[in-house]
């Protein structure tokens, strides 16, 4: 089956950089929110992002407003249901996840494939609350995604050869690059990632270095563009602790442990630049760290 159409459930700064990426190769994007401020904001930040893309000689004009007009939104989920892919791109948090697909479900085609965007879910777990886990897979896009080459593809246990060959194909079709991983806890990227953000909060919290001196270290230490606080703040620090309660959970190893200072962020709601404070504070002209 040919996929032309995308579904997108939710609206945050995943979700409109898939619908962005999907609608510039070419595809029709249905893009959902519960929240109608989420699904606005979207369209505003896909506008932009694409206007910066066109400022950049690396779209047309024309393929943009194109582009655009592919995109559209509904704040009704089940009207996803006539598309040919769905991308979940809602929340980090199982139970979200869950009721969105067994709410999605009768109203599929048979032929839909269901993915989730999900950081470190079980991909099979997910699957066996809807009706098709032979056709349900992992699809892990990388922030920003207009900017990241990498999308993981990652099967669950009863994921079929079509359904991994469909979606290769497609990633190839975005212009990306796949790489593949098992369904276990975080996958590749974020089991390797999310453990050393962690550390960078726990060398915080026992006063190995503040804020300035452990991003400084690591940006001219290990010749990363940002440095891993700097890193947590941009992932959101809310999706950063989910995934290492997965890992912690999954696991079943202390050293997953989520540190108690990222914790406490999250618990304040500073959760980062989506909240305008997180590791840094974000609402002046530049970021000033918090510790
Ligand atoms: P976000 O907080 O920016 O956005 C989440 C959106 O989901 C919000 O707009 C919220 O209103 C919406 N939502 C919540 N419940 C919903 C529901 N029942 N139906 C429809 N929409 C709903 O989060 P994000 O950073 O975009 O993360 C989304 C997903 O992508 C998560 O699974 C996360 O693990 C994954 N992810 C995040 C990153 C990252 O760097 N932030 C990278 C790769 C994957």
């Amino acid at each position: 089956m040919e996929i032309q159409s995308v579904g997108v459930v939710g609206a945050g700064q995943m979700g409109n950089g898939i619908a962005h990426v999907f609608a510039v190769a070419g595809y029709d994007v249905l893009l959902t929110d519960v929240s109608r401020d989420s699904l606005d904001r979207a369209l505003e930040i896909i506008e932009g992002n694409m206007g910066r893309q066109v400022a950049r000689g690396k779209i047309a004009e024309a393929d943009q407003a194109a582009a655009l007009k592919r995109i559209k939104t509904t704040m009704t989920l089940t009207d996803l249901g006539q598309t040919d892919l769905i991308i979940e791109a809602a929340t980090e948090r199982e139970t979200v996840k869950v009721a969105i697909f067994e709410d999605l479900v009768p109203h599929l085609r048979p032929e839909t494939i269901l993915t989730s965007n999900t950081s470190s879910i079980s991909i099979t777990r997910l699957a066996s609350r809807t009706d098709r886990p032979e056709k349900f897979m992992g699809f892990h896009f990388m922030n920003p995604v207009p900017v990241m080459q990498l999308v993981e593809l990652i099967r669950g246990i009863a994921t079929d050869e079509e359904t991994y060959q469909a979606l290769h194909g497609v990633v190839e079709k975005l212009g990306k690059t796949s790489a593949t991983a098992e369904d276990f806890p975080a996958f590749i990227v974020n089991r390797i990632l999310m453990p050393m953000i962690n550390e960078a909060v726990y060398t915080l919290y026992e006063g190995v270095g503040n804020v300035s001196s452990i991003d400084g270290a690591m940006k001219l230490g290990t010749n990363h563009p940002m440095g891993p606080l700097e890193l947590a703040d941009f992932i959101g620090l809310d999706t950063c602790l989910a995934i290492m309660n997965v890992l912690h959970d999954g696991l079943a190893d202390t050293k997953y442990r989520p540190c108690p200072l990222l914790t406490k962020y999250v618990e304040a709601g500073w959760l980062g630049r989506k909240s305008e404070r997180g590791f840094y504070d974000y609402r002046g002209d530049v970021p000033v760290p918090t510790r």
